[in-house]
């Protein structure tokens, strides 16, 4: 076994630690603290002990005034009734306010979450996108008319916002995930109390400041800050709500959709992953090699559609895995706040443990580690990154989502064997496939069952494409056409001309 040579240890002196942010939630257009004043403090994962965010612990009657704000928003404000060109032009105008504060925003991800700073950019850059496609959309939704069904009928369909949304969001991408919602939801003209996860909720709140200044009306976009229980559990339990969008755990979201099912409440779920890289002997094995340390190790392996299960041809293996140790060596992981970095921190103490569980959990049920196994935490939370070989299909560490840096690698000989080993999972989410044969890429691709599929690519993404997951990863779309009609309900309209017909005679 090798370890990497990468490491960057924090600099926890750095003036960008200095003094914690401290924000207030947004309820109706008001900055406001939470009415029994308790504040929840977030210690950087990659500069132990140092507070970089402050916010307030949320209530249920907090969490209650909020989906008043929401409600209000919704059956009396301006919003619903606005023309789509009147929403796209204030969502722009969010857009560009995002770009215009992104360093800042870049900033808190970064300290909240402990990815990297460059990353983070990225990031919040790639949400001011979303804001953009969404913008422009909103002005396009449209129904149906049905001029077919009889000459004295015309059918129409009406596209209407659903109502009130509850979204809750989880902590490793904030931005990315509230950003692939909001706008979604408010484009239609749904109003939206958003609670960010407990762990990094300060760019939720900025979002929503933004949005505040760009012309939002009150209450449209509401953002609570607390605990999964009362916070979230409010927000899916009130009857004023009309939906909820949750992101975040199976075990979290199968209760949210209990509580959903009673009420008969709409829930969109995007769940976890253990997202599938197959790669055929015939692949570009320099990119192949990329793709898989990329897929893994971004936001240190905290991503729902990291691609954490290698499926290699035994024609390659020894070749492919000595180029994936190669970079994994080489890989600079670490410091947050360096520009250097590619991999930050582990979210919590409790989350690194779990990692290194999987990874004792791997090697007693007889896997092997090739590089890495073990965290670099003197001055943060971090864990080097990790590859395994001879891993058999009933491991744990092949079928749970470690969500780490850890790669799980598995041989096959035939495309067949491969799509039966990409599909024996509970999750679909994501999958990659990388052949230079785009015939057998495409059937290969066809074949397994993932909502979020790449071909010699790996965690791409863009407004166009829907996101998703089949099996225990979700119900729903997001992005895209598709992701408005979450947020949409459809109202058909017979209309009669001339006389009605004599239904009972008359
Ligand atoms: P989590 O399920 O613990 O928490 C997610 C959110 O739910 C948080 O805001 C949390 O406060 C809230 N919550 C917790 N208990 C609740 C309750 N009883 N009622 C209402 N809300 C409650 O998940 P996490 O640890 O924050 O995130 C990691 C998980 O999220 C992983 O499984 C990952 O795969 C998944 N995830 C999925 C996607 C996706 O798009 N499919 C994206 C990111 C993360």
């Amino acid at each position: 076994m090798s370890q990497p040579s990468s490491y960057i240890r924090p600099e926890l002196s750095d003036a960008r630690l200095a003094a914690p942010r401290r924000y207030k939630m947004m309820i109706g257009g008001k900055s406001v603290d939470a009415q029994s004043g308790k504040l929840i403090e977030r210690e950087s994962p990659g500069h132990n002990g140092k507070i970089v965010g402050i916010w307030p612990e949320a209530s249920a009657d907090d969490v209650k005034l909020a989906i008043g704000a929401a409600r209000e928003a919704f059956d009396n404000g301006p919003w619903p009734r606005m023309s789509g060109a009147e929403r796209s032009a204030i969502m722009l105008k969010v857009a560009d306010r995002i770009v215009a504060r992104a360093d800042e925003l870049a900033l808190a991800e970064c300290l909240e979450v402990g990815k990297p700073i460059a990353q983070a950019k990225g990031e919040i850059l790639y949400c001011a996108d979303l804001w953009t496609y969404a913008a422009g959309q909103a002005r396009a939704l449209e129904g149906q008319s049905h001029n077919a069904i009889g000459d004295d009928r015309l059918g129409l369909v009406l596209r209407e916002p659903i109502g009130v949304v509850g979204i809750i969001t989880p902590w490793n991408f904030p931005f990315i995930i509230a950003s692939e919602r909001v706008p979604w939801s408010i484009g239609v003209g749904c109003t939206v109390v958003l609670k960010p996860s407990e762990l990094t909720s300060g760019t939720s709140i900025m979002m929503a400041e933004l949005a505040l200044e760009a012309g939002l009306p009150e209450g449209v976009f509401n953002v609570v800050t607390g605990y999964g229980d009362p916070a979230g559990q409010t927000l899916a339990e009130d009857p004023r709500t009309d939906m909820i969008a949750f992101t975040g755990s199976v075990r979290v979201g199968s209760h949210l959709a209990e509580i959903a099912a009673r009420q008969v409440k709409r829930v969109g779920l995007e769940l976890g992953g253990k997202g599938p890289q197959i790669v055929f002997a015939d692949a570009d094995l320099d990119a192949a090699a990329d793709g898989i340390a990329y897929g893994v190790y971004h936001n240190a392996g905290q991503c729902c559609i990291s691609g954490s299960r290698l499926l290699v041809h035994e024609d390659i293996r020894d070749d492919l895995l000595a180029r994936v140790l190669d970079i994994s060596r080489r890989v600079p992981f670490g410091d947050p706040l360096n520009e250097r970095t590619k991999i930050g921190a582990m979210i919590s103490r409790q989350h690194l443990q779990k990692v290194e569980g999987y990874v004792e959990a791997g090697q007693s049920e007889g896997a092997e580690v090739l590089i890495g196994g073990a965290s670099e935490s003197a001055d943060g939370l971090f864990f080097q990154p990790t590859v395994f070989t001879g891993v058999r299909p009933q491991m744990r560490i092949a079928r749970e989502e470690i969500f780490g840096p850890v790669l799980s690698t598995i041989g096959f000989r035939t495309a067949d064997e491969a799509v039966a080993l990409a599909n024996d999972s509970d999750y679909g989410l994501s999958a990659s496939v990388w052949s230079t044969n785009l015939e057998n890429a495409m059937q290969t691709i066809r074949r397994v069952r993932a909502g979020r599929c790449w071909i010699n690519s790996v965690i791409d993404g863009t407004a166009e494409l829907p996101i998703g997951g089949y099996k225990k990863s979700g119900v729903g779309r997001e992005l895209g056409r598709y992701g408005f009609d979450e947020y949409s309900q459809f109202k058909g309209i017979h209309v009669t001309f001339g006389k009605p017909p004599a239904w009972f005679g008359g």
